[in-house]
């Protein structure tokens, strides 16, 4: 009968750490044509490490003392990286003055009187000139899918540092899976363009980059136009896109997984649970017809 089935299905499912909140959850779930999924933290393990410091005009040290002045209010992931390597590095820093997070583009605050910004390149132009090699080491960076911030220092490029957040280890593979059950598969991300399109490359899967927070609801609303599209998200920082989307899945850890404006969850951080909640769902909807 048809609650049988969907019951069967949804605690099937908790079983497994795959949430579904209630039966429409599944119909839904079961008729997804795209599923869109947040970058940072999703596809990607979310822990980025800073792998390059580019100093120009002064040296690594201070531009890493600089950065972490500034990231040190900033609960951001890049920050976090950035304030792990002034520890290991044993960088000293006091924390910076009035400090305050730009959404989308990176964070200031004032160090010795001076003003520093830390940032995505892309919103750092306009507070200082960069070079043609400055231009180039950005380039290069980015095509290699490591994401650069920029530190200004009252008008002036003072450096570099470069981050990466590896792919989790089944991204590629969840990724083929839904390309082989028919579901198109795309990330969208504040990042980059050239780094998106790196990792995006690397998992086989479409792209949007440089979204602010409402550019992914814009985004989700104009690819639900044609087909249910499926967002996947920290469920934190993405609640608006979850919530615009056809349905919402939340992906995090256990417990700490933001569930109130998500229609489900996947709990174990694994991006290989996406295609699995959708062949379930499609298997309890198959049992009912
Ligand atoms: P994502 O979709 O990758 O989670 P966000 O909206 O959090 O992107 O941020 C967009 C971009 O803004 C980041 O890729 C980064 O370039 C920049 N940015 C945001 N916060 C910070 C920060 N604290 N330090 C450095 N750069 C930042
Ligand atoms: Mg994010």
């Amino acid at each position: 009968s048809v609650p049988a089935a969907i019951a069967a299905a949804l605690s099937a499912g908790a079983r497994q750490g795959l949430l579904m909140k209630g039966g429409v959850v599944i119909e839904t779930a079961a008729r997804t044509g795209l599923v869109a999924f947040d970058k940072t933290g999703t596809l990607t393990r979310g822990r980025p490490r800073v792998t390059d410091i580019v100093a120009l005009g002064r040296d690594g040290r201070e531009v890493l003392a600089l950065a972490a002045a500034v990231e040190a209010g900033s609960a951001h992931p890049l920050a976090e990286a950035v304030l792990e390597r002034a520890r290991a590095d044993a960088v000293a820093f006091v924390p910076a003055a009035e400090a305050a997070a730009l959404a989308g583009q990176g964070v200031t605050g004032k160090v010795d009187g001076r003003t520093v910004f830390v940032g995505a390149p892309r919103h750092a132009t306009s507070r200082a000139p960069f070079d043609r090699g400055a231009d180039s080491a950005v380039e290069s960076l980015e095509s290699a899918g490591k994401t650069v911030a920029a530190v200004i220092v009252d008008g002036t490029l003072a450096g570099l540092i470069a981050l990466r957040d590896e792919p989790r280890e089944d991204a590629a593979a969840a990724m083929a899976e839904l390309r082989a059950m028919g579901v198109r598969a795309t990330m969208l991300t504040g990042d980059n363009a050239r780094t998106a399109a790196a990792i995006a490359d690397a998992l086989g899967m479409e792209h949007q980059a440089e979204l602010m927070p409402d550019g992914k609801v814009a985004a989700l609303k104009q690819l639900g136009a044609g087909t249910t599209v499926m967002m996947v998200g920290d469920g934190i920082n993405d609640a608006p896109a979850l919530a615009a989307a056809g349905i919402g899945i939340a992906m995090g850890s256990g417990t700490d997984v933001a569930l109130e404006t998500a229609d489900g969850a996947v709990l174990k951080s694994r991006v290989s649970d996406v295609p699995a909640l959708i062949r379930l769902a499609r298997a309890a909807m198959g049992n009912i017809r």
